[in-house]
């Protein structure tokens, strides 16, 4: 059986994580505890969820010329995602997050860096790779032109387009009516949609964290309840529930049944450390769900 097709526009980051005891004053160096680095960028994430879940997926982005960049690469390739879209940008650094985390007090600072780079022209170069894909999934940390000029592309190409509205930013009307879903996160849902509910209610997903999920169907309120988890961490919930989405829609599965699988496979990602780590495999959210 052919694979679905699963086509994941976003940002790929280098997450830098220093855990301390206490953070530092202006002027002052401390020492820290430990210092690990992991792969990130919510759409580096949602290829390797959909990736890990059978889908033959391709990644868009950019990475740097620096090291990480091909340390990035070589991740999302272990991952079997394809790379051949994923361009390095000349003299620019890979997307980095420096995390500083202190008990009780995390500080990040995101350095978009190459995935700056993923703008409309890049895109347009792939149009044959967006128009052959069963779904399209795009979330906000690329220029939001990019995501304009993405999801018109794929309404005008007849291509089913997931919008994560994350992190949360406002964008033009027009590409909230051209997405085919729309899956903000509560916080997100409240801060963009609740104006403008009623002339999307049919595209929008709403992720409850662990309440789980709701949509509409017609008029109808509907949700699936989360599962109770042994919660590590819940990083990258999200993006395994949009990844997981991507790929149960490409499978032509009903909306309903494409969210209690995406549902399921969140609730296994929260269960270990990292964005990526818990990211479960097919038979295991299957196995899961029996
Ligand atoms: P994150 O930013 O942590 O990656 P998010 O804020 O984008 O996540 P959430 O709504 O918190 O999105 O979570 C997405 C989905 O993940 C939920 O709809 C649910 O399916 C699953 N999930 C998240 N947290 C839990 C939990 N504690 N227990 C069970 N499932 C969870």
């Amino acid at each position: 059986m052919r694979k679905p097709k699963v086509t994941v526009i976003g940002s790929i980051n280098m997450d830098m994580v220093t855990t301390t005891s206490k953070v530092p004053n202006q002027g002052e160096t401390i020492l820290g505890e430990t210092f690990q680095t992991a792969f990130g960028g919510k759409g580096a994430n949602q290829a390797v969820a959909a990736a890990r879940l059978g889908a033959d997926v391709a990644m868009i982005g950019r990475v740097g010329d620096d090291p990480f960049g091909q340390l990035l690469l070589n991740g999302l390739e272990k991952e079997g995602v394809r790379i051949d879209s994923v361009e390095p940008v000349t003299d620019e650094s890979s997307g980095v997050a420096t995390i500083l985390l202190s008990e009780g007090d995390n500080r990040i600072i995101v350095t978009p860096g190459a995935n700056q780079h993923v703008d409309s022209a890049y895109i347009e170069s792939f149009r044959k790779l967006i128009v052959q894909s069963d779904v399209v999934v795009i979330q906000l940390e690329i220029p939001l032109q990019s995501v304009d000029y993405t999801v018109k592309i794929c309404s005008e190409e007849g291509v089913p387009v997931i919008l994560n509205p994350a992190p949360a930013q406002t964008l033009p009307i027009e590409t909230y009516k051209r997405a085919s879903y729309l899956t903000p996160n509560e916080s997100e849902y409240n801060e963009l949609f609740t104006t403008v509910h009623e002339e999307l209610k049919q595209k929008l997903i709403v992720t409850q964290g662990a309440n789980g999920v709701q949509w509409f169907q017609g008029d109808e309120r509907k949700r699936v309840p989360g599962h109770i988890a042994s919660v590590v961490d819940t990083t990258g919930a999200g993006d395994t529930f949009n990844g997981a989405l991507a790929v149960a829609l490409a499978r032509k599965e009903s909306l309903e049944e494409a969210i209690t699988f995406a549902n399921a496979a969140a609730a296994l990602s929260v269960q270990a450390f990292g964005a990526q780590t818990g990211m479960p495999s097919n038979e295991q959210v299957k196995t899961f769900l029996t």
